[in-house]
């Protein structure tokens, strides 16, 4: 780095525009000029250390500069950083898409390259599409609808927006969009059927809702697509067990394929296993990866597929089933070297062993956390938290969104030493899954500092 911090200050101010960012508040927001990092912490431009509390928007995993990563990298920038993985193959991606196969469920198979979360999703969303129309299955032609559920997120190119459900993000783009069939998210602080019930059997009943939604449109569909176990960016909501096996049974007796989104919940996320579909047996016909894979240093992304998917796109060039959708920097070497540093330390270390341990350490702190007021709700996904504040923790009315308190808090945390980033007044807990017990202490410590000074108590 050359500039010095004020002046990279001004020309942040000048010529940058942030993604998710309302650009009257950036600056009065205080953000961040990053300029190093080390283990689960962020260093910035006045040599402060922050805790990566949401793991650099959910992909970071074993931390910053984590030496066998850097290493794998800096061995494959000796021998080449990028070639075209278009009707080629290089060596690292191949290796890779190997073990990737080995570790998803059975019987994903195959896996095809692409560069973030939502262009993972748009391949599925048009393997989907165009498996149907060549599977040879009888009807096939007819299925061309997506179901996807309320609050969904799946990415922001348009076809990820068509099925995404969260309408402050998707609604300005409806003309662009193709029609989803939905279903309501199965939200039960904000139960979107109504019941007053006890939440396992609202979550019960909400299975029951998408079942019965996805029978009834069983022949006109391609896909049903879900975010398994969490929906992330929609406010944390944390599906009731026996959700996503409920979807996926009814999915597969439709006739239509599954695609799982585990672009934030894949690689250990859920603390109990490395996907999340893993913890309620469920094997989806495509799998979504992104986020964690490459550790959170790179962009890559996987679309894992069975071999009855890929087999309806096998055949003779004349014939035209080619899956024709590629990207430049498919497959990239350096990326996927990081992917396999990242992978070779789950195993080296047994990482998922540790997890349920601290996931349990983080609910036990997030104790302190539930009983302040104006907290709502605070929903855990192994080591993914959402924290709803609400200006009326008996009506569960919100605050007015002007007022930013999920803003205000993940602020005040900053100022601790703390980074965090809200999704509206849901403060979000995604840290490394390298975050030490001292760290998880000093995580929680933060964020109860910052709701009793931001959040006025909810009667
Ligand atoms: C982040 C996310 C995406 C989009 O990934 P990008 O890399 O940001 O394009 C898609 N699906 C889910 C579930 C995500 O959390």
């Amino acid at each position: 780095m050359t500039a010095s911090r004020d002046t990279l200050v001004r020309w942040d101010d000048r010529h940058v525009w942030h993604p998710f960012t309302p650009h009257d508040a950036y600056r009065d927001e205080d953000p961040l000029m990053i300029v190093g990092g080390e283990g689960n912490e962020l260093i910035d431009a006045d040599g402060r250390r922050l805790l990566d509390g949401v793991a650099s928007l959910w992909c970071n995993v074993f931390g910053h500069r984590r030496p066998e990563i850097d290493a794998a990298i800096r061995q494959q920038l000796d021998r080449i950083a990028h070639a075209t993985f278009l009707g080629n193959a290089s060596a690292p991606a191949v290796e890779l898409a190997k073990r990737l196969v080995d570790l998803a469920p059975d019987p994903l198979s195959r896996c095809f390259f692409s560069d973030d979360g939502s262009t993972a999703v748009e391949v599925a969303l048009k393997m989907a599409l165009q498996f149907h129309g060549q599977s040879g299955v009888a009807g096939g032609a007819r299925r061309k609808r997506v179901l996807s559920l309320d609050l969904a997120y799946h990415g922001d190119t348009l076809g990820a927006v068509s099925v995404g459900g969260i309408d402050l993000f998707h609604s300005t783009f409806g003309p662009l969009l193709f029609e989803r069939l939905s279903v309501p998210s199965p939200h039960c602080y904000r139960c979107p059927i109504g019941s007053d019930l006890e939440p396992a059997t609202c979550g019960l009943a909400c299975a029951e809702e998408a079942v019965a939604r996805i029978m009834r449109s069983g022949p006109e569909l391609a896909a049903v697509i879900v975010e398994p176990g969490l929906q992330g960016a929609g406010g944390m909501i944390v599906q009731p067990p026996g959700f996503l096996s409920a979807v996926a049974e009814a999915t597969q007796r439709a006739g239509a394929l599954l695609i799982a989104d585990e672009v934030a919940v894949g690689f250990g996320r859920s603390a109990e296993a490395m996907f999340a579909c893993q913890r309620e047996g469920v094997s989806p016909d495509l799998l979504c990866l992104g986020k964690g894979l490459t550790g959170g240093y790179l962009p890559m992304a996987a679309t894992l597929a069975t071999e009855r998917v890929f087999d309806a796109f096998r055949g003779r060039p004349a014939e035209g089933r080619t899956f024709f959708h590629g990207h430049t920097f498919t497959g990239n070497a350096l990326a996927a070297a990081a992917g396999l540093a990242t992978l070779d330390i789950f195993e080296a270390e047994d990482v998922l062993r540790g997890l349920p341990a601290k996931a349990e350490a983080l609910d036990r702190e997030l104790d302190r956390v539930r009983s302040l007021p104006g907290v709502g709700d605070v929903r855990r996904y192994g080591l993914a938290v959402g924290i709803e504040l609400v200006a009326d923790t008996t009506t569960r009315r919100s605050f007015p969104a002007e007022e930013r308190r999920g803003m205000r808090v993940c602020r005040h945390a900053v100022r601790n030493g703390v980074f965090l980033r809200p999704l509206g007044d849901v403060v979000v807990l995604m840290p490394p899954l390298s975050i030490t017990d001292a760290e998880i202490v000093r995580l929680v410590d933060a964020v109860e500092a910052g709701i009793r000074a931001e959040v006025p108590g909810g009667a």
